[in-house]
């Protein structure tokens, strides 16, 4: 068995042909083979979307949440075990609009997960919707005279809210994406990844042709949030890779409570139930 192959559940992805998923659902199983995590050691909570269906396709601990609400079941999973290596996948509709709060307060609290945007800048589950990230101006079914919102920006909003880790990555720089992945999972802290997916069906403005006259690897190791934060507001283009890298403690290694074992190893005390439903009714 190739050693990517172990991550592949019994089902077979159902994307369109040609669409961005599937670079990120390889360049992903790859990252994990690299850095030797086992199936059985990871778990993956996606989004509704089409990205959500990875939750079929993967072969781990996986949870298919709610729209928007990825983030607090990945959150609670490090939790209840931190050993696992936890991973949000989710779309952009879902992160950047229904699940915003999630996202900034994660990030805040530095919840050792790695969040995977699959930044289409639609929804396109629903056949092609407006999203936080759609360029303004653009028509889509619920647009139809143009957007008028201009877009959220997620790399300079990770930046500016304490994100210990924010990179972007793009769908069709399979390799690149390999290498960004295989860092943000191994951050030990909040790691969010945005990357740019061109959407083959509905979109066809942000073509993949459109990406590659804008799409550039980032050369330089920025010094400070600031100057990462003036590369991530260029609007002529799109740098890839890691905009910002910090070391401070994740959440999960503030909690006395959690310090030795994981909290599914520790012992069950025994709890009168009784007492404390009295309290509340
Ligand atoms: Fe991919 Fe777009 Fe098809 Fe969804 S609708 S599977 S994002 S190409």
């Amino acid at each position: 068995m190739r050693e990517v192959n172990q991550y592949d559940s019994h089902l077979k992805p159902t994307w369109c042909p040609g669409c961005g998923n599937f670079g990120i659902f390889t360049a992903l199983k790859e990252a994990l083979a690299q850095l030797k995590i086992k199936p059985h050691k990871v778990a993956i909570v996606t989004d509704v979307g089409c990205s959500g269906n990875n939750a079929d396709f993967f072969k781990a601990y996986t949870l298919h949440a709610l729209h928007g609400r990825a983030l607090p079941p990945a959150a609670g999973i490090k939790l209840a075990n931190h050993q696992l290596t936890v991973l949000a996948i989710i779309g952009d509709g879902g992160c950047y609009g229904e699940g915003l709060t999630h996202l900034i307060n994660l990030m805040r609290g530095n919840h050792d997960i790695t969040v995977l945007v699959h930044n289409n800048h639609l929804y396109s589950l629903t056949t092609g919707q407006y999203s936080p990230t759609t360029p303004k101006g653009t028509v889509t079914k619920s647009t139809p005279d143009g957007s008028i919102e201009v877009p959220l920006n997620p790399v300079a909003l990770g930046l500016a809210n304490q994100a210990a880790f924010v990179a972007r990555g793009y769908a069709f720089s399979q390799e690149h994406l390999k290498s960004t992945l295989t860092k943000a999972i191994r951050h030990v802290g909040f790691s969010l990844v945005d990357i740019l997916q061109p959407c083959v069906t509905f979109d066809k403005n942000q073509t993949a042709a459109w990406y590659q006259e804008r799409v550039f690897k980032l050369k330089k190791k920025f010094s400070s949030r600031q100057e990462a934060f003036t590369e991530a507001l260029r609007e002529d283009k799109l740098g890839l890779g890691i905009f910002w890298q910090e070391k401070r403690p994740a959440y999960h290694q503030e909690l006395k409570v959690l310090e030795g074992k994981p909290l599914i190893a520790k012992p069950i005390e025994k709890v009168n139930l009784g007492k404390l439903i009295e309290e509340f009714i």
